[in-house]
């Protein structure tokens, strides 16, 4: 808990912020769970993982972005790494937040950004997945994602168990036939929106795996945890899914023999891999989730 609230405390530091991400010290730190700073390290991880039989998703890291200009630079590094895929034919989507593509600024710059990375990854032939942030974005973002689904059709958007809501926007998505990540959800959220208790997450995220493996499109199972991959896989096996109709995601550097494991076992494991100068907020939520992982990096700190 001390060690939590610790982190916690550092991760809003942007002192630390700027220390870190620029010292090549850092580098070990980060090795474990971010592919690299450029989009070539990013590719060779994701040509890694393919040779293991794995999918990736690649995140130019990088959010709450305050001016016009930073957002449509960060649409531009999108463009260039769908471009970069569509060249070396690997079997990657690419991962966003709406903040990094300026939704802070203005919800029409975020929308245009998103729009032009959506229409790159429709003539190249690749999927793009839209991360949900906290919660005062989520009605912003299922707005976003449904306007550049009807006219794309190849976004997928995550969606956060701890949330009350979620059960309808599940839903609603499985109806309007748009693709969902359901993940457990990873910002501090009140008591009035979000479940406190772990328990009732978990049977809320089992919930929702159901509905999303019954009526959904293309839905990904976003989790490490190996009671929710346990429902997953006896879903599957029930609703007899083969693996072209649902993935389970993962995110790079965790249960890395469980990622393997699932390919072994045939289904489709797409590991969710970050990449560039930014990684700080990123980390820091990997540490706060599990402060085991601080401990890690430290002891391979070398
Ligand atoms: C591919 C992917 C995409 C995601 N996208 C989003 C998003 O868009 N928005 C969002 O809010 N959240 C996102 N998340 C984060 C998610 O919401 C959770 O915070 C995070 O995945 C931890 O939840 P869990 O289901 O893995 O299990 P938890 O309940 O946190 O943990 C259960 C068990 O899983 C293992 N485990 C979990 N985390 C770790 C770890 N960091 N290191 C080692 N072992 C671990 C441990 O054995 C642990 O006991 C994403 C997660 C994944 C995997």
């Amino acid at each position: 808990m001390i060690l939590r609230s610790a982190i916690l405390y550092a991760s809003g530091s942007r002192f630390l912020r700027r220390w870190v991400e620029h010292s090549a010290m850092a580098r070990p730190l980060t090795r474990r769970f971010v592919a690299g700073n450029t989009m070539e390290d990013a590719m060779n991880v994701a040509r890694e993982l393919q040779s293991e039989g794995l999918l990736a998703s690649l995140d130019t890291l990088g959010e709450q972005v305050t001016g016009e200009s930073d957002a449509r630079k960060a649409a531009s590094r999108y463009v260039d790494a769908i471009g970069r895929i569509r060249s070396l034919e690997l079997p990657v989507s690419v991962s966003l937040k709406l903040t990094q593509l300026g939704l802070d600024t203005a919800e029409s710059l975020a929308e245009e950004n998103l729009e032009r990375i959506a229409a790159e990854g429709h003539e190249k032939g690749l999927r793009v997945e839209v991360d949900m942030e906290a919660s005062a974005y989520v009605d912003r973002t299922l707005a976003l994602v449904r306007r550049c689904h009807r006219r794309w059709g190849n976004v997928r958007v995550a969606v956060q168990a701890y949330l009350y809501r979620t059960e309808e926007d599940v839903r609603e998505l499985n109806r309007e036939g748009i693709p969902a990540r359901l993940c457990k959800g990873a910002y501090q959220e009140g008591h009035s929106i979000a479940w406190p208790e772990k328990s009732d997450v978990d049977e809320n995220y089992r919930k929702l795996t159901t509905l999303l493996l019954e009526e959904g499109t293309w839905p990904a199972i976003a989790s490490h945890d190996d009671r929710m991959l346990a429902h997953a896989r006896k879903e599957i096996v029930r609703l007899k899914l083969p693996p072209e109709r649902y993935e389970f995601e993962m995110l790079y550097g965790i249960r890395r023999d469980t990622q393997r494991k699932l390919a072994r076992e045939g289904h489709a494991v797409r590991i969710y891999v970050p990449y560039g100068e930014a990684w700080y907020p990123y980390l820091m939520r990997r540490m706060a989730e599990r402060p085991a992982n601080l401990l890690f990096v430290l002891r391979n700190w070398r």
